[in-house]
Parts: structure tokens; sequence; C-alpha cells
């Protein structure tokens, strides 16, 4: 069979997170995550650390983009880890530098099918959500993420516009395109009834 990539795509705070659980528990993908990545080297001790490492932490809690190089070092390392035959790319390509060092990757790893998924969602609904996520948070005395602070998100979303809008367009041409649109009232389990829906179609054939 196939390997098969799945893309996401979407603002911070447009559910990406969310339905890549959805797909993983569903259609038994596994999930790269360069934010996750990225987040782990947080938990590791200081000293363990580059001075390349140690920067990208201190832009990653900006909110601006962490260097190409070091990014697509860290996701080129588990997708060679992990071996998965089905994967969830979330995070990465970011901006256009980085679209042409993915399809290498893809194709360096024999990923024959490619699935880029985008999820719309309005700047003003996702400054809500963001508000919220943290008023939970804190509700249940965790600390939030330190960039889901108001300016340091404001920072995030400006720059997915400037960077990753041109992404979107490159891959909207794609003829795997799923585009899903959230409204203010669209709940989670509805994007995922439509994602399911077009992704059962697709995985069949
Ligand atoms: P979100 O999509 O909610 O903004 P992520 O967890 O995907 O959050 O990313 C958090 C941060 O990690 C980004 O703001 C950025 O600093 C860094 N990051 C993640 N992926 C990349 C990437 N592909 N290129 C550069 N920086 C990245």
């Amino acid at each position: 069979m196939a390997k098969i990539a799945i893309l996401m795509l979407g603002a911070p705070g447009s559910g990406k997170g969310t339905q890549a659980k959805f797909i993983m528990d569903t259609f038994n993908f596994i999930q790269l995550s360069t934010g996750d990545i990225l987040r782990g080297l947080k938990k590791k001790p200081a000293e363990s650390l580059t001075e390349a490492q140690k920067e990208a932490i201190l832009t990653m809690d900006s909110g601006k983009l962490v260097s190409n190089a070091l990014v697509s070092q860290l996701l080129a390392d588990e997708i060679a880890v992990s071996g998965g035959e089905k994967v969830i790319f979330d995070g990465f390509p970011r901006n256009q530098a980085q679209i042409s060092i993915f399809e290498e990757l893809l194709k360096q790893n024999g990923f024959e099918v490619l699935i880029p998924v985008f999820l719309r969602v309005d700047d003003e609904i996702l400054k809500g959500r963001m508000e919220a996520r943290i008023a939970e948070m804190k509700a249940l005395g965790q600390e939030p993420r330190a960039d889901d602070i108001p300016e340091t998100f404001a920072i995030r979303l400006a720059t997915f516009h400037q960077e990753t809008d041109p992404v979107i367009d490159h891959y909207a041409s794609h003829a795997n395109f799923i585009r899903l649109d959230a409204l203010a009232d669209t709940k989670r389990e509805e994007v995922w009834s439509q994602l399911e829906s077009q992704l059962t179609g697709m995985l069949a054939q």
C-alpha cells in the first residue's frame, strides 16, 4: 500500500491538533508536529542543548518562526525514527522556503500520496478561542502555553498570514486539497464529520 501524508494547514487555534487526533484514532495515522517537537526541546536539560536549539526556544516563545534549517533537521530526524506509513504533518511547511524541503522529505521517504487539509477560521474567532483557552487553563490551575498570551498570539497570527498564507495558496491547487470552513458556531464534531467523509472517499481509493 502507498505511503500517505496528510498535511494540516490552518492558523494557530484553528483546531488542527483536534482534527489530527480524530484522524489518528479513526484512520490509524501517526502525527508529526513541529510545534510539539520544538516544545520537546524545552523539557530537555539546558546543558544538553546546542546554541541553535536554545535560540529556537526563545524565538518560539516570541511567536515568530524558528530557523528553517533547525526545524527541517528536527523533522527529518523524526520521520526517520517514526518509520510511519500514514503520517499527519502539522506545522510544516510554514513558509515558502519550507515547501521544497517538505516535498523533498516526502520523496526521500517514499510518500506517494499527499492530502493537504486546510481549516479556515476567521481571525476574530481565533482570538476569542485563544482567550477562552487561557481562561480554561487558569481555572484548572494550569500554566497556559507561553505563546498563547494575547500579545504573542497576535504576533503568531500575523506571522501566519504573512508566512503561511502563500503555503496555503500553493496547495490550494493540489488535486487532493480539502478545505473546511468553520464559522463562529461550528463545533469540532461538525468539522470532523465533513473531514471524515472526505477522507473516507480518498483513502478508499
Ligand atoms: P500554532 O500552530 O498553534 O501557532 P505550533 O505548535 O504549530 O503552534 O508552533 C508553535 C511555534 O513553534 C511557532 O510559533 C514557531 O515559533 C515554531 N514552529 C513550529 N513549526 C515551525 C516551522 N515549520 N518553522 C518555523 N517555526 C516553527
